[in-house]
């Protein structure tokens, strides 16, 4: 464990932020709920969660942790203060996150409302067009799909909690 010293010009403050290496013998805050703490398991190299109860196993040489009893094998790296989710190519995974989003949000509504721009109806009928009302219900379709998306990646308290009483409530 080492200390880094900043000093904050804004605020005119010296701070210390406290980095450590992942090793088996300290508890870090758990990447995957970000509610409960990450213990050792004895004799294996690897973490549970108190709150949400995931294993995750430890790779100690590249300082990240592996979910292990999930349909998706996410994995973090610990940067020394903090967990980062990368994706399967070792890549930092919140950019891919914001792009899909962008996509998700533009390209299927758009090109329902440039099929109704481009052909319009026959015979105009009262009211607001069949074809934007089409494009209302695609892209509010897609945001929901966004939200759930964004509630997995950040792990929202909420969505989190919601989750544990889900888990907790089905007969095992
Ligand atoms: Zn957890």
């Amino acid at each position: 464990m080492y200390k880094v010293a900043s000093y904050d010009s804004s605020s005119g403050l010296h701070s210390e932020t406290v980095e450590r290496s992942l090793n088996l013998t300290d508890t870090y805050r758990c990447p995957l709920c970000r509610q409960g703490d990450l213990q050792a398991l004895t004799l294996i190299d690897a973490f549970a969660c108190n709150f949400c109860r995931h294993i995750l196993t430890a790779d100690l040489d590249r300082q990240e942790v592996q979910v292990v009893d999930s349909s998706q094998p996410i994995t973090w790296t610990w940067t020394g203060q903090r967990w980062q989710s990368l994706s399967h190519w070792g890549r930092p995974l919140t950019p891919l996150v914001w792009i899909t989003t962008a996509l998700l949000l533009s390209l299927p509504a758009g090109v329902v409302s440039l099929a109704g721009y481009l052909f319009p109806p026959l015979a105009p009928a009262p009211g607001l067009p069949f074809s934007l009302i089409w494009a209302a219900i695609t892209f509010a379709a897609h945001f929901l799909l966004v939200l759930w998306l964004l509630a997995e990646h950040y792990q929202f308290p909420i969505y989190v909690t919601m989750q544990v009483r889900l888990l907790q409530q089905r007969p095992s």
